[in-house]
């Protein structure tokens, strides 16, 4: 196993020398986009003992739901739920109906920085599905960062990969994966903040549609927040 990994370095080889240099301090944090399905796909395969969770906003697609059991049943794993402290409801009474509608970046922390930073606590590195080509603010991810913001080691083994590299691997291993993405949602996340994307758009347009917003606020650095705030 080589001591260093790189844009080169098979998604299944960065996945052991992560698991071997962080044991049961290593997680994945899923949102089940065709990326995280390649991921959990090789967890899978590998059978490497790597702590899997999802963010559940509560305001999921059913159908991001029905892929997270068939994901569990196809691998035998267990991808746990994180959930934000207050349902959608309680945060109605808090902030008022449809916060995603007037404060997304509120929202967002609300129900996914907040209880994803807590979810992080404890672990020594986390694994994501970011890939350079998504947005401006990925282009340069490394494979293996220091995540400053959450304060862990950050690999990212689909930096490199393209659009097709991912959905050539999702055919050859018969992966499942959402089926909305042939309804026009190259990516997926909350249902009241993604949107059917045309022929021609950035694939993330449909994300937070009619707003600056391109991240969550997951993966934006803390030097990109404060240029950005
Ligand atoms: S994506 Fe939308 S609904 Fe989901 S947490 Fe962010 S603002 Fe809220």
């Amino acid at each position: 196993m080589a001591d260093m990994v790189d844009d080169k370095t098979s998604l299944e080889d960065v996945l052991r020398w992560a698991s071997q240099k962080l044991g049961d301090r290593l997680t994945f944090a899923t949102g089940f986009g065709a990326e995280g399905c390649v991921i959990i796909d090789a967890i899978g395969r590998a059978k490497l003992p790597i702590d899997l969770f999802t963010l559940d906003t509560g305001v999921l697609f059913p159908e991001t739901y029905e892929l997270w059991h068939q994901l569990e049943a196809r691998y035998g794993v267990t991808i746990r739920a994180v959930r934000p402290p207050r349902s959608i409801a309680e945060q109605a009474d808090d902030h008022g109906p449809r916060l995603w509608e007037r404060e997304p970046d509120r929202c967002c922390d609300l129900r996914k920085v907040g209880p994803l930073r807590e979810a992080l606590a404890g672990f020594g590195g986390w694994i994501t599905a970011i890939r350079r080509e998504h947005t401006p603010e990925r282009a340069t991810a490394q494979v293996v960062e220091q995540d400053a913001k959450f304060g862990l080691v950050k690999v990212n083994p689909l930096v490199a990969w393209t659009h097709d590299d991912v959905w050539a691997r999702i055919y050859a291993n018969d992966v499942p994966y959402n089926p909305l993405h042939e309804r026009g949602y190259p990516s997926i996340g909350c249902m009241p903040c993604t949107s059917v994307v045309q022929i021609g758009e950035n694939p993330r347009s449909g994300r937070w549609r009619g707003s600056a917003k391109r991240e969550c606020g997951l993966h934006l650095t803390a030097d990109a927040e404060e240029k950005s705030a």
